[in-house]
């Protein structure tokens, strides 16, 4: 790669998928840079490199790391990986860095990332999307990739359409398959769909994904959920890409049973979650558009509940 090839690429937000995408970007001859306030993890990968496992693969990378975006060098491109829940303040301290940069690309799961992410980035510098890949961190340092998915870019200003596919061939070209896509919002929706199915209703069960769709009781909670959410979707006029979305998603229970969704992970380290961006986001849709949504409205609120009490003793 020539140095004119090479960008200069700033990972907002570089916990597991963050470390992932940053990997691989510098595997393919870009300069990254992470940014993330978790300690531990930054001095790991500055004292030791990121290790990057897929399959039976490793590679140790050596990239720079930074605990807060003032630190981090100018970057063309900022690829913002953090969870939805800490979306906003993670741009607010990320002033100065998205200042000087062309282009902001907005990652995170969930409904209604697009909508936080332009109250702090103008409209012709931001792209957004969603990802279809999956990747763990085993440890301080040490990044797994767990699903080699699509990753789907949009843009609400239409001018960004050729940036767009220009950073889908750029993600490509690194191992991460992506896509520019007229209809961003369709994929958006149709990616939450397995989230707003699965993730609340896992972490408040305490179970992992398999145990909750196998069973007759939990699978009926997933089913209604998401039957909720296909019928906000079409309210709005969103369009699914899938031809049964329920069924589609409780099929899903094959492949991810096995795993424990983040909002369980979440939930057992006492983190907040992303409610407000999953089912949360589906109840207060569905008040504006006078659509029921009351399994939706009863996992958000219980999460709710639950993230409050966190740390009181039982
Ligand atoms: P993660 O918790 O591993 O990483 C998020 C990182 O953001 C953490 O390292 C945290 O320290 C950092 N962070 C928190 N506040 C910050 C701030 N103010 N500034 C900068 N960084 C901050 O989460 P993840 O699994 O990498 O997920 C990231 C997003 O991708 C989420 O929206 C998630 O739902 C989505 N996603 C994850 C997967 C997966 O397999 N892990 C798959 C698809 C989508």
């Amino acid at each position: 790669m020539t140095a004119e090839e090479r960008i200069a690429i700033a990972i907002l937000g570089a916990g597991a998928m963050g470390s992932l995408f940053g990997a691989r970007l510098v595997l393919a001859g870009h300069s990254v840079t992470l940014v993330d306030p978790d300690e531990s993890h930054i001095e790991t990968v500055r004292e030791y490199g990121l290790l990057l496992r897929s399959g039976s693969d490793e590679a140790r990378i050596e990239l720079d790391a930074v605990l807060h975006p003032n630190e981090a060098a100018a970057a063309e491109i900022v690829i913002v990986l953090t969870k939805a829940n800490n979306l906003l303040t993670a741009l607010e301290s990320a002033e100065r860095l998205l200042e000087t940069s062309p282009l902001v690309v907005v990652l995170c799961n969930g409904l209604g990332c697009a909508d936080v992410a332009g109250e702090r980035v103008a409209a012709p510098r931001l792209l957004y999307g969603v990802t279809a890949a999956g990747a763990v961190l085993d440890d301080a340092g040490v990044v797994r990739e767990t699903v080699e998915g699509p990753t789907y870019l949009g843009w609400r200003q239409p001018s960004l359409q050729q940036e767009a596919h220009k950073l889908a061939r750029l993600l490509a070209s690194a191992g991460l398959p992506a896509d520019a896509v007229e209809d961003i919002e369709g994929r958006v929706w149709t990616k939450a769909l397995i989230n707003i199915g699965y993730n609340a209703a896992t972490a408040l069960a305490r179970v992992r994904n398999g145990d909750l769709v196998g069973h007759e009781a939990g699978r009926a909670v997933i089913e209604s959920a998401v039957r909720e959410a296909v019928a906000v979707a079409a309210a709005r006029g969103t369009r699914l890409y899938a031809d049964d979305p329920v069924g589609e998603v409780t099929a899903l229970g094959e492949l991810i049973g096995p795993n424990r969704s983040s909002m369980l992970q979440d939930v057992m380290r006492s983190r907040e979650t992303e409610i407000e961006f999953l089912n949360g986001a589906i109840v207060r849709e569905g008040r504006r558009l006078g659509v029921p949504t009351p399994t939706n409205e009863i996992l958000a609120d219980l999460v709710r509940t639950l993230q409050d009490h966190y740390g009181s003793s039982d």
